[in-house]
């Protein structure tokens, strides 16, 4: 089957047409990149072809290039198949750009137009950019962009080196650097894309059949091009591009090689002719791609992620997909659980012992969306839609009907029992309850349902709204129609799951708490909480462990402390963090929620430096640890504790670990996650490590067996768990 067509009109016009079979969304294989090469040479040979015009038979325009296919060239042939391929795109990119033109004269040439009914991101937008116009359809849902930084790449096919050219420096950044995407009309302010009209093709064919030699002419193909904002040795230039290295390395710390690839790929190609510069990209990008980061970035953020998303772990049972959601509970978690639910068309009944509570929940969604309508995001009639969805009430009557109840009432087992009960005495036999407890086992309290196999974990991240994972945790009892029913409510509401197995803390808390802890031992121990902080920065974490304290509240780490101790009694470990925490509690430095914590705050509530009190209560030892001592300690308390989780059976799939690390507490991105990262380091490497850590402050770093045989044994964790191979 052809991933493109073409059809010649009476008018003159070669209409080619992308649209691969079998997919929602055209993406770029190196079959579509030979095809596109023949019917552009097709149609600029064709002498009845006055002008071209590329489409697609889809709603949206393009997905980008198959990630896949990138992915096993790599394994296949290494840099130079990779260079090959990059530099044969940019020969048909070229030829489309030239469109047959004399290169002296810069005449004859045919004109050649884009049509974007919808969406068109990466590929699906760099090949646009080689085209002389770009029309796009009035669609507000449609998404125009280059998201290729996202999962550790940047554009690769002349879309770098022609954004460039096109916007200058400081119009591409954000574009390149965020990888932020603007709908069309946004677009076509940033000057990305030409036209916003209702028609594309017909006004793409329009204005083929009318353009003129110069109107074909990239302004980078004309005599006296100058860049705009300057190139790098223009005083202006040099500015921007002082700046633009710094903002990288702030805010990336130098950790992700696509930012750095990227940075050198402009400025070197922005002192070159344009296709010395496209070879400079190509050059960086093969780079870019063989690093490990990369590899590891797009197998996590990309196609593990939506595996998951589509349900690689879901049961085999008919379609759950949720219709009427019952919250019990309209607080912080509850309020933000009904937004995202009734965003998704879902009808939600929203219940708290008081009336006034209940109406505060649902008063966070009308906030939300008045946020959202401030930023022209929404609109006054999606607000009132949304708000419709939601009934707030204190009566458990109102739950009839519910297919699915979600539980986030205090963290207090006899109240949760207490709820369960009343719920289960009104909902339907086969409405399945959730609790979004995030401490107290699920098999525990499953105790209080009648119907324990439809019973399940559904724990969400704060704040709702904005975290992307939700943890779906079997109690001992789940059935497979509990857990279908939970991942079909996550898609629904557009969010990425993981299935683990009940066990303390279930999977992400589990990790991160390890992490804040061996923030606040080190600072026990005198470490400067400057290297503490900035350690856990430069190794790619967003938040260092103190500041990560600050956020989720000094109270709630007390809270955690003191439920962990009396559940463990005499084997539990973390003395030595209580001593800071439980002494940050006493001085009423509750963080950032009190405007003072590890950090210290001005009256708005904005972080300022770290706290100094700090630097009295813990004397910084002399000499301090080297930087490398202080990430391995912050890493390997994460990272460990995820290999323990896949070891006992509460992990059970090395894609959930990493994507859930990723986007459950923000595991350094440019690893792709724990087991990615053990895997870029080796396992031997990685017991070494262990074996002199646990030699220097003890048994919480030695090795899991795990890990130690596969050290043995010279394995890697996707070489032995990877896709399709589950580990349990
Ligand atoms: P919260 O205190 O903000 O909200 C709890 C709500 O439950 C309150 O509005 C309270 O009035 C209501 N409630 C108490 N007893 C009730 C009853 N008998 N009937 C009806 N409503 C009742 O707490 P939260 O932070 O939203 O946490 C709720 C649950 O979510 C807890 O189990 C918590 O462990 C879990 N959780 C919290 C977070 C977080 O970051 N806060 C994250 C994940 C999970």
């Amino acid at each position: 089957m052809s991933d493109f067509t073409i059809q010649k009109d009476s008018d003159g016009v070669a209409i080619i047409t992308w649209d691969v079979a079998g997919k929602s969304m055209n993406v770029l294989s190196e079959d579509g990149i030979r095809q596109l090469d023949g019917l552009i040479d097709d149609a600029l040979g064709d002498d009845s072809v006055k002008g071209i015009v590329i489409t697609s038979g889809k709603p949206d325009f393009a997905a980008g290039m198959d990630l896949n296919v990138l992915g096993s060239m790599k394994e296949s042939g290494g840099a130079e198949a990779i260079f090959a391929l990059v530099m044969q795109l940019h020969g048909v990119l070229r030829k489309i750009e030239r469109a047959g033109m004399d290169p002296k004269t810069l005449k004859g040439g045919k004109p050649i137009a884009a049509a974007l009914p919808g969406t068109a991101l990466g590929i699906g937008l760099e090949i646009p950019l080689a085209t002389h116009r770009i029309f796009a359809a009035d669609n507000p849902k449609a998404k125009i962009g280059l998201p290729e930084i996202q999962v550790g790449i940047f554009p690769g096919a002349g879309g770098t080196t022609r954004l460039v050219r096109k916007l200058g420096v400081m119009g591409a950044a954000p574009l390149l650097l965020e990888g932020k995407l603007n709908d069309p009309k946004k677009a076509k302010a940033a000057g990305v894309i030409d036209e916003v009209v209702d028609d594309p093709v017909a006004a793409a064919r329009d204005w083929v059949l009318n353009a003129k030699d110069a109107d074909i002419v990239k302004p980078w193909d004309a005599k006296g091009y100058k860049m705009p904002g300057g190139e790098p040795f223009h005083p202006a230039g040099f500015m921007t591009f002082v700046g633009a290295n710094a903002m990288v390395m702030g805010r990336t710390m130098g950790v992700y090689p696509a930012a750095r690839a990227l940075l050198s790929a402009v400025y070197e190609g922005a002192m070159v002719p344009f296709d010395q510069a496209l070879k400079i990209e190509a050059r960086w990008f093969t780079n870019v791609l063989m690093n490990p980061s990369s590899g590891a970035m797009i197998r996590s953020l990309f196609i593990n992620k939506e595996a998951l998303e589509k349900g690689a772990n879901r049961p085999d049972v008919p379609d759950q997909k949720v219709r009427k959601l019952g919250i019990l509970g309209a607080g912080m978690m509850g309020a933000g659980i009904a937004y995202v639910s009734a965003m998704a068309g879902i009808e939600v009944v929203l219940i708290d012992a008081q009336q006034d509570a209940a109406d505060r929940g649902k008063a966070h969604s009308a906030d939300l969306l008045d946020k959202a309508i401030s930023r022209k995001k929404s609109t006054e009639a999606k607000k009132t839609e949304v708000l419709d969805r939601i009934t707030a009430t204190t009566d458990y009557d109102a739950l009839a009907g519910c297919d699915l109840i979600v539980e986030a009432v205090f963290e207090d087992p006899a109240v949760k029992a207490e709820v369960t009960a009343k719920a289960e005495a009104v909902i339907g036999a086969d409405a399945i309850f959730a609790t979004n407890t995030s401490t107290l086992p699920i098999s525990d309290l499953a105790r209080a349902s009648q119907r324990p196999e439809q019973f399940i974990g559904i724990h969400f991240f704060s704040p709702v709204d904005k975290m992307l994972l939700v943890e779906i945790i079997r109690g001992k009892q789940t059935g497979d129609r509990a857990v279908a029913k939970a991942l079909d409510f996550v898609r629904q509401i557009r969010k990425t799951p993981i299935v683990v197995n009940d066990a303390r803390f279930f999977y992400a808390n589990r990790c991160i708490i390890p992490y804040l802890n061996e923030g606040m031992r080190m600072l026990a121990e005198g470490v400067s909480p400057v290297l503490i902080e900035n350690a856990a920065r430069m190794m790619g974490m967003p938040l260092g462990p103190l500041q990560l304290v600050d956020e989720t509240s000094i109270d709630l780490g007390v809270r955690i402390a003191k439920a962990t101790r009396a559940a463990m009694g005499d084997s539990y470990p973390d003395g030595a963090v209580d001593d800071v925490l439980f002494w940050m509690a006493d001085e009423g430095r509750m963080g950032r929620k009190a405007k003072a914590g590890f950090y210290a705050y001005d009256e708005a509530g904005k972080r300022q430096g770290l706290w100094p009190g700090l630097a009295e209560r813990f004397p910084q030892a002399d000499p301090q640890p080297d930087l490398t001592e202080v990430q391995h300690r912050l890493m390997f308390a994460q990272t460990l504790e995820a290999v323990r989780a896949l070891q006992e059976g509460v992990l059970l799939d090395i894609r959930e670990g990493d994507v859930g690390a990723i986007l459950g507490w923000g595991f350094a991105p440019w690893t792709g996650g724990p087991f990615s990262w053990l895997d870029m380091l080796g396992a031997a490497r990685a017991v070494e490590i262990c074996d002199r850590l646990t030699k220097a402050h003890g048994p919480r770093f030695a090795a899991p067996d795990l890990l130690r045989e596969m050290a043995d044994t010279d394995q890697t964790f996707y070489g032995r768990f990877g896709a399709g191979k589950k580990a349990a």
